[in-house]
């Protein structure tokens, strides 16, 4: 444990320091910049350890393996972002522990998300409009996100659901169509839709974008959050 302590918090180091680089770069403050930690795959213990190192937010990708790892951590003071697909079957169980969700991106899901927030009786519920960049391309589909062209109707459908708060949109930078291999083009892609976003919803202000290998392509345009996994906790086994 010890040994898992300090290779965090060496991790962190660094990946504190791209992430300041790259502000700088950028002529942004530091703290335009909010580090969430991808703690998916990693147990509760991880996440544990990175709320002593002074990481406050984390990320979870699936509700199987995120819902009891909350659980174990309830005593922190953690904000906990929902960051991965999700079916309607698991939205009052990510309702118990997550602060924010960013993957919104179907109209079915925002009607879900709305009534079991009001079932649940807590206030409300941050979310963020997950845009997908992958184009026309199947891909698009197993990936989530909704096409730049709905992004309007649904950031408007978020901000009028009872209990839920727009608080801005998300991307992964796409593997296929347009966009791929360049996230700086994706990043700036998602800047120009987040800033349209704002115009109607100007306090939707978040722009979580940029993970481990693209976080300085992310900064530089424009993220205010981003999410990082591999590069705090090192490499995830291969999907099972
Ligand atoms: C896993 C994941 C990340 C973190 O990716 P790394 O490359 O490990 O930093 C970020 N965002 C989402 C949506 C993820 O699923």
């Amino acid at each position: 444990m010890t040994a898992r302590v300090e290779e965090l918090r060496a991790n962190l180091t660094a990946v504190e320091q791209r992430i300041a680089a790259a502000c700088a770069a950028a002529g942004r403050p530091r703290a335009d910049v909010t580090l969430i930690v991808v703690t998916k795959t990693y147990p509760a213990s991880d996440t544990r350890l990175l709320s002593g190192l002074g990481v406050t937010d984390v990320a979870e990708n699936r509700d199987q393996d995120a819902a009891p790892k909350a659980a174990e951590c309830a005593d922190l003071t953690l904000r906990w972002h929902f960051v991965g697909q999700l079916q309607t079957n698991k939205v009052r169980s990510v309702l118990r522990y997550a602060d924010c969700v960013h993957s919104v991106d179907r109209l079915r899901l925002v009607t879900a998300l709305s009534n079991e927030v009001r079932k649940s009786g807590r206030r409300d519920l941050g979310c963020l409009i997950q845009v997908g960049l992958e184009g026309d391309t199947p891909e698009a589909q197993a990936r989530g996100g909704v096409a730049p062209a709905r992004v309007e109707e649904l950031a408007e459908a978020v901000s009028s659901a009872p209990g839920l708060r727009l608080d801005g949109v998300m991307a992964v930078a796409p593997l296929v169509g347009p966009y791929a291999g360049d996230p700086r083009a994706a990043f700036d892609r998602l800047a120009e839709i987040a800033s349209a976003v704002r115009k109607a919803h100007p306090a939707a202000t978040m722009v979580s974008a940029g993970m481990s290998g693209d976080l300085e392509e992310a900064i530089a345009a424009g993220a205010t959050h981003v999410r990082v996994g591999t590069a705090v906790l090192g490499a995830r086994p291969p999907l099972r």
